[in-house]
């Protein structure tokens, strides 16, 4: 399962240097999870200063 980000992200930026696989990117207006490349590590979830990132469900 991977993880999301919710619309509480202020794109901060800090979850995508987080991300060890590089599955983090810019959106238009949050930044965004790759689905099919998460490997469901937690560390962006871990990083996020608001909480805007959680296991999808
Ligand atoms: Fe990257 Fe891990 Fe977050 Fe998935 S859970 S987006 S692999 S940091
Ligand atoms: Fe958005 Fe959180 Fe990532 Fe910052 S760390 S860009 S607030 S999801």
């Amino acid at each position: 399962m991977a993880y999301k980000i919710s619309e509480s992200c202020i794109s901060c930026g800090t979850c995508e240097g987080a991300c060890p696989i590089g599955a983090i990117s810019q959106g238009e207006e949050t930044y965004v999870i790759d689905a099919d490349a998460c490997v469901s590590c937690g560390a962006c979830a871990d990083a996020c200063p608001v909480g805007a990132i959680a296991e999808a469900e």
